[in-house]
């Protein structure tokens, strides 16, 4: 469940924004305000009200007016307490999860990413090592070298 976003007066956005590196356009605006440390993953909140608000949520709905509601903010750039509405967009959980995976996360091993080289390995490995031996191998699931193996991963930048 989806707390709503408040409505914000100009002294509230000013603060929200004041906790924010703006750099240039495309780059990522990083939150430096309150983070919320759990399994490697960083959220950045915002409380107001005595509720505490994900300030990439926030940034969104300050800089669209549109309040995600039941859809996640997923981040283009993979940095969670990255504020940038340029490196934001709407996502359901599961294409949230999906494209955590694509990038080659593993909910089970937190943050491990795999390099493309490691990629380009797992692809020529797998006809001749099972993917239990190679999920081991680089420390992901079993899904997730069968995927890779399966060309269903999107390309690393
Ligand atoms: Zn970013």
């Amino acid at each position: 469940m989806h707390i709503p976003m408040p409505s914000l007066n100009a002294n509230q956005i000013m603060h929200f924004w004041f906790r924010v590196i703006r750099s240039t356009e495309n780059d990522c605006w990083k939150w430096v305000g309150s983070i919320n440390k759990s399994n490697n993953y960083h959220t950045a909140y915002l409380t107001i009200g005595g509720i505490k608000y994900i300030a990439p949520r926030l940034a969104y709905y300050i800089h669209t007016g549109i309040d995600p509601n039941e859809y996640e903010i997923a981040h283009t750039c993979d940095i969670s307490i990255c504020c940038n509405p340029r490196h934001l967009w709407l996502a359901t959980h599961q294409e949230n999860m999906q494209d955590y995976f694509d990038k080659g996360y593993s909910p089970s091993y937190g943050n491990t990413r795999l390099t493309k080289e490691q990629i380009k390995e797992i692809k020529n490995l797998y006809s001749i090592s099972s993917p239990e031996s190679l999920a081991k191998k680089f420390g992901v699931t079993r899904q997730q070298i069968w995927r890779i193996a399966t060309g269903r991963q999107r390309t690393v930048q």
